[in-house]
């Protein structure tokens, strides 16, 4: 285990302003908040006034506003404007990645793939914004004839964790906006940063006043805002708690909801498989991006045929990771999060380390050559599927490994948690792959690939805990951001 000790200079920032924007004008009334940099406290990243009550009500009523003439632009004038959206984004992809190492913590390179993404998120939703299609049916009764149109639903409120604090707004954001919504975006508080560059684009793209607005804060703002009446649409992605309290306080309200939530995601190596690919993806897959990825290979379940070997090299690469500052090019795995997460993170290890039938490496707090979240990756071999460690999301780097003893037992292994996000087999038998995807519960099948990494132009999301509603991204969100209505026509 290596904590990077042969830090290169990296320099510190001057803390970024983030204000809320309501209307298109920046508010900022209340008090500041600082972000200091997960992987070198000594660096505040940015300054963020947070909402209050009023300016999340001023931000919805302002979208409401605008929402009947954004509704009625023709649909090229809404594409127009979010692949402009889109370029720029990928025109400052530097800055923004640089920015969101600092603020968030994970490594450049996983910072650019993420901004990337977020650029090609809105020119998809650019395109789809001229793609948008009813049906013609007819009637089954004489001389007449039926469309069946989709239109906008009004105002989306989008409520967005710190994980992917560009990516996931931005697959919130473009399809409500395509599709002729307005919004009001509230990123997670850890990453005001990230959300006040998006809001910069926004502006600088030309989007009308009132079609996007951002309130920044935590539990209180997004509260707030989820519970105004005026909000249509409520699209969500955190942890399942958060997302419970959501569900219940619409409990009654006449809004559609989309909740993406948490994951205990397994990873099947059968003795068939590319052992090389399988001990890569088990490695990318839980502890890369620290462990912080809903869609993380927290759960490795083996053919025992080769669990003991699999598991020694295995153990053998987690003790070659290397923990340090995220802008480190050295770095595999930056810092956690906040301390407020390191905490959360170690008290879980202390209790799957107390609850379990196997053995446990690593997991202890780590000192960098900067002051920083630092955690040393921990991997549990020998489990059962009833240990804590298997039933909690602990979203840390950490895995498990689970000993099978057939095909049979690993995919009902697989399925045994009350998540399903993703799920991965690594086999070269097409039999296996088949009764695989037949049988496993999860919302998305990775075969021979990692759990993580998706592509957006096809639907993202999980079944059980991991999920509620439309699945986000794809076409297939057009179900969740517009409704339907019938027109009968006579004559
Ligand atoms: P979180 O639930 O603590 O916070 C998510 C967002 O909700 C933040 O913006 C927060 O300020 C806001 N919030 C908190 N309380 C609220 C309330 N009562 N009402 C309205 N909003 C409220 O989650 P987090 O710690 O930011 O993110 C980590 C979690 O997100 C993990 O559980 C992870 O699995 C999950 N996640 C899921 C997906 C997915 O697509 N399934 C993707 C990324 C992260």
């Amino acid at each position: 285990m290596n904590v990077q000790a042969s830090l290169i200079n990296l320099g510190r920032i001057e803390p970024l302003a983030c204000q809320n924007l309501i209307d298109g004008e920046r508010v900022a009334n209340g008090a500041a908040k600082e972000r200091r940099n997960p992987s070198d406290t000594g660096e505040v990243v940015s300054v963020a006034t947070f909402a209050s009550l009023d300016d999340v009500a001023e931000a919805v009523a302002a979208a409401r506003e605008a929402f009947p003439k954004w509704a009625r632009l023709l649909p090229q004038a809404r594409a127009d404007l979010l692949d402009t959206v889109g370029s720029l984004i990928v025109s400052r992809r530097e800055e923004i990645a640089t920015l969101l190492s600092r603020e968030e913590g994970k490594t450049l390179p996983e910072a650019r793939a993420e901004v990337t993404k977020a650029g090609q998120l809105f020119k998809f939703y650019a395109g789809e914004a001229l793609r948008l299609s009813g049906r013609h049916v007819r009637s089954l009764r004489e001389g007449i004839d039926i469309d069946v149109v989709r239109e906008p639903v009004g105002v989306a409120a989008l409520i967005t964790p710190w994980n992917f604090p560009i990516v996931i707004p931005a697959w919130k954001l473009a399809p409500a906006l395509a599709y002729g919504n307005c919004a009001v975006l509230k990123p997670s508080e850890l990453t005001s940063g990230c959300a006040q560059l998006l809001s910069e684009i926004m502006v600088e793209a030309g989007l009308p006043n009132g079609v996007f607005q951002m309130v920044m804060g935590g539990g209180e703002v997004g509260a707030a805002l989820v519970s105004n009446p005026e909000v249509d649409l409520v699209s969500f992605t955190g942890s399942s708690v958060t997302g419970s309290k959501i569900a219940a306080s619409m409990n009654g309200r006449n809004a559609q909801l989309q909740l993406e939530l948490g994951g205990k995601n397994p990873l099947i190596v059968m003795a068939d498989a590319n052992l090389e690919g399988a001990l890569d993806a088990a490695i990318k897959g839980a502890f890369y991006s620290t462990g912080q990825r809903c869609t993380a290979s927290s759960r490795i379940i083996v053919d025992a045929a080769i669990h003991d070997r699999f598991a020694e090299t295995l153990l053998e690469r987690v003790k070659g990771l290397r923990v340090g500052h995220a802008l480190d090019p050295q770095s595999n795995i930056g810092p956690l999060v906040s301390e407020q997460q390191r905490e959360r993170v170690l008290q879980s290890l202390d209790n799957a380390k107390a609850e379990t039938s196997g053995e446990a490496w690593g997991g202890s707090p780590l000192e960098g050559a900067t002051p920083g979240h630092f955690v040393q990756p921990a991997l549990f071999i020998g489990t059962s599927s009833a240990d804590f460690v298997n039933r909690h999301e602990i979203f840390g780097p950490v895995a498990s490994l689970i000993r099978a003893d057939s095909l049979d037992h690993a995919i009902e292994i697989a399925n045994d948690t009350p998540y399903g996000l993703s799920a991965g087999i690594y086999t070269a038998s097409h039999a296996a792959i088949g009764e695989f995807r037949r049988r496993s519960t999860a919302g998305m099948l990775m075969i021979n690939l990692q759990t993580v990494g998706t592509d957006y132009h096809v639907p993202f999301g999980g079944n059980g805990e991991s999920g509620f509603g439309v699945r986000e991204m794809g076409p297939e969100v057009v179900q969740f951001f517009t409704r339907s209505r019938t027109i009968y026509v006579a004559g």
